[in-house]
């Protein structure tokens, strides 16, 4: 006997394919079917009805269903909407996070198109910039934070469409909703990166310090206190300066060049180069951007 794959779906008949159509649009109690909603309750992907039949419309007309959708889906109820109805009615309840049937009872639109729309009620909550049952707040912090790792996914600034497109783990919502819109978004997170003077001073003033202080033993020979230079920066490479440092390395890595805008699969960090432990310190000379495997490489040769 010959041996053969499967034909996996390449030979279904038309028949077979109406049929199914008709079957999911029944089942949904529905008289028009998007591509996506059939693709989700049907068993076949929507190309061999585009195969077939020339277009999805034209698989829909041929099986009896409706070509245009109904007022309420043609009037395309935005996110935007959805969002803002969900805001208003925890405005109404005076409450920071809404349940289903809070708002199936105060809302507007319907549960189910929240649902279908952003897929779980929690998804509509970030989104909506409501709080979560557990009350997980979003802070400013945690939106710099993830500023930082689209700006460096990237290798340059983020634009509105990377957030819509899903480069950001919290909603283009979230965002306006907290600093107006995206471009003052980006404001707020370059003022914060810039906003580092005091650290450097501090580090500027504490370094004179102790300079002035081995100056003054000097001077004074019975005074035997050690005077080791202490650590002045913690080892921690706070957001500002990470940024920094990757910014300035153009978000690549400095050892092989490998930069998450041109492979996604890159990770980047940013490495003491006089490790902390053998008295480097936390300042942007002592630091450089490297990927995963070259920081690897690296702590596997100190
Ligand atoms: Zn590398």
């Amino acid at each position: 006997m010959k041996f053969e794959l499967n034909q996996y779906h390449r030979n279904i008949s038309k028949d077979e394919l109406i049929k199914d159509l008709r079957m999911v649009a029944e089942k949904l109690n529905k008289s028009y079917l998007s591509r996506s909603v059939y693709e989700k309750n049907g068993k076949y992907s929507a190309t061999p009805y585009i195969r077939n039949f020339g277009s999805w419309l034209a698989a829909c007309d041929i099986a009896g269903l409706k070509t245009i959708r109904n007022k309420e889906d043609f009037l395309r109820i935005s996110d935007e909407d959805l969002l803002n109805d969900m805001q208003l009615v925890s405005k109404r309840l005076n409450t920071k996070s809404i349940s289903t049937k809070d708002y199936s009872e105060h809302g507007k639109f319907k549960v189910q198109t929240i649902l279908s729309r952003f897929s779980t009620w929690s998804e509509a909550l970030k989104k909506a910039n409501l709080e979560q049952t557990d009350f997980k707040i979003i802070s400013n912090k945690d939106l710099f934070d993830e500023i930082e790792r689209m700006w460096s996914k990237k290798g340059k600034q983020p634009t509105t469409t990377d957030v819509k497109n899903g480069l950001s783990e919290y909603s283009l919502n979230t965002y306006i909703r907290r600093f107006g819109g995206w471009r003052a978004a980006l404001l707020a997170f370059v003022e914060y990166i810039n906003n580092d003077e005091d650290y450097e001073k501090a580090i500027q003033e504490e370094t004179t310090e102790i300079d002035n202080g081995k100056k003054e033993q000097n001077l004074l020979e019975n005074v035997k206190e050690d005077i080791t230079p202490r650590r002045k920066t913690s080892r921690d490479i706070n957001l500002r300066l990470r940024f920094k440092v990757l910014q300035r390395d153009n978000f690549k890595c400095c050892t092989c060049g490998a930069s998450p805008a041109k492979d996604p699969s890159v990770k980047l960090h940013v490495d003491h180069i006089v490790p902390w432990s053998k008295g480097g310190e936390t300042v942007m000379n002592n630091l450089q951007t490297l990927c995963s495997n070259c920081n690897l490489g690296k702590s596997d040769l100190l």
